[in-house]
């Protein structure tokens, strides 16, 4: 059962539907799209990214659908702050918590969002130019 968030809506406002059948991180949660993975908790779910940028380069997604970070980031129960301590959790895993990285969200089209399942980029074992392209 997936949870569809609407941005600015809270609480009863929320719609539940059975699935994101079309979402490709959703099916990458379930296991029909297979993933190359790093860390899990019982809300989120960290796997390498298909088309790495630098020597680290992960994305930690809720495995309830969220289209982007201001939805994740009204949605009760401090999901997003898990999201997060799980990107750092990755950073340490990889290595790179002492030379540094970038945590990157995405968000819309002049971004370059192309899946609209919210995901953070953990980035780094590398410089990483500033500012971004
Ligand atoms: P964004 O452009 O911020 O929406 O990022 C989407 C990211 O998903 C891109 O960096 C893609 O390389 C990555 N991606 C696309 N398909 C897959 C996949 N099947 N497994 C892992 N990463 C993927
Ligand atoms: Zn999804």
């Amino acid at each position: 059962m997936a949870t569809i968030y609407v941005v600015g809506v809270t609480g009863e406002g929320q719609a539940r539907i059975p699935s994101v059948p079309e979402c490709l991180f959703c099916r990458i949660v379930s296991g029909g799209v297979p993933a190359s993975l790093v860390l899990e908790s019982s809300r989120t779910l960290s796997f390498r990214d298909i088309s790495p940028q630098a020597p680290t380069h992960v994305l930690v997604i809720p495995k309830d659908h969220y289209p982007d970070l201001a939805a994740l980031a009204a949605a009760d129960g401090g999901l997003l702050t898990e999201l997060v301590n799980q990107a750092a959790e990755v950073a340490r895993a990889e290595g790179i918590s002492g030379s540094g990285y970038r945590v990157v969200f995405n968000t819309g089209a002049d971004a370059g969002q192309a899946v609209p399942h919210v995901h953070a980029h953990v980035l780094g074992g590398r410089g990483l130019g500033w500012p971004p392209g």
